[in-house]
């Protein structure tokens, strides 16, 4: 498999701030890869490296197999699509998805086709005499897009790209997105703080940590094998049982997390007959808070000082359910679905 980009121990700091550390990480060619994290993990730098807006302070990027380290932006075959966008105001749609066309000499009728055709592909035919402050967050959005595509890289790098949209609307475009990589074939490297959209969007994520890749893996295994309590708690809701805690409560060696919906709530004693207790870590969990979801409850435990835990019951058929703080449950969980962790 051809690799679209290599980091090799990438490192950049800004005065004393350790943006990025020893960054390895190395993406095919045609996947859609996230770097996903809290903001000010170093997302945004990496991109920009990788992009050539900054050079590294050590380390070397390859793009298709090239060492690009000191070669200029515009001669990489890459394009981003930045956070807000960066079109310019005073030019019509189709002067600013040309714009770079032109840059790089193209003239007359071959601007006019290209600027057409990728119109087309972000449905904004109708649109191309706009200015963008006659066009909606969406639409703007898919102008930033258009200018980039236009240019045909082989790779795309997009900087949380639906951060400024609504969630109906960032849902439609997550799709939309998925559709034009699909279509085009080009590798996309999204940076995104939106675990949900991480997880629903990508072949691979590596997930960042103050400057750290923490974990790089499929979307399935960083949900259900996190590789550090970092990781468990970023992704998704999940309960974490310390070291201290685990052993003390479930006789466990190690640190472990586990997802709300594997775990079961029993109201009383009797309801527990039945239970293969040796599958099981069972133990005793007073109501904290109770939150109406929709589909289900979410119910948070306080097992002792040091443990809460998350849990989700179904609403179906019973609507109207819901706990008391205070109600004292029994709450169990199988021991294969806990994920032990390294601390
Ligand atoms: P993210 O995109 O994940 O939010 P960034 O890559 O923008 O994170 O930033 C990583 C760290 O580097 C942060 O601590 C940020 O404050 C710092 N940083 C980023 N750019 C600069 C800069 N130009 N000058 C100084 N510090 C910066
Ligand atoms: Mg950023």
């Amino acid at each position: 498999m051809l690799n679209a980009l290599k980091l090799s121990d990438i490192n950049k700091s800004y005065g004393l701030i350790k943006a990025l550390s020893n960054i390895n990480l190395t993406i095919e060619d045609g996947e859609f890869f996230s770097l996903l994290g809290p903001s000010g993990s170093g997302k945004t730098t990496c991109l920009k490296v990788i992009a050539g807006f900054e050079s590294p302070d050590k380390g070397e990027v390859s793009i298709f197999d090239q060492i690009v380290t000191n070669i200029p932006p515009f001669k990489r075959q890459v394009n981003t699509v930045f956070q807000d966008y960066a079109l310019f105001p005073h030019m019509n749609v189709r002067q600013n998805v040309g714009y770079s066309l032109k840059v790089k000499k193209l003239k007359g009728s071959a601007v006019e086709k290209a600027i057409d055709e990728i119109l087309e592909v972000v449905n904004l035919n109708d649109y191309g005499l706009r200015k963008p402050s006659e066009l909606s967050g969406g639409q703007r959005q898919r102008v930033a897009l258009a200018r980039a595509l236009v240019n045909k890289p082989k790779i795309l790098l997009l900087d949380e790209p639906l951060g400024a949209l609504d969630l109906k609307l960032r849902e439609k475009m997550q799709i939309e997105l998925k559709n034009l990589q699909r279509q085009f074939k080009i590798t996309f490297i999204y940076v995104t703080h939106d675990q949900q959209e991480a997880l629903s969007m990508s072949d691979r994520i590596a997930v960042f940590n103050e400057g750290k890749i923490e974990q790089v893996d499929t979307p399935a295994n960083i949900y259900s094998k996190p590789l550090n309590s970092f990781v468990a708690d970023f992704i998704g809701t999940t309960s974490i049982f310390n070291k201290e805690s685990a052993l003390k409560l479930f006789s466990h060696k190690k640190a472990f997390s586990i997802r709300p919906e594997n775990i079961l709530i029993f109201e009383t004693e009797k309801q527990l007959v039945g239970l293969k207790k040796d599958d099981y870590f069972v133990t005793n969990g007073i109501v904290t808070d109770c939150q109406f979801q929709g589909s289900h409850l979410r119910i948070t435990y306080s097992i002792d000082a040091k443990s809460k835990v998350s849990a989700f019951k179904s609403l179906e058929g019973n609507i109207n359910q819901k706990y008391d703080v205070n109600s004292k449950h029994i709450i169990a969980w199988k021991k294969s679905d806990i994920t032990s962790l390294n601390e």
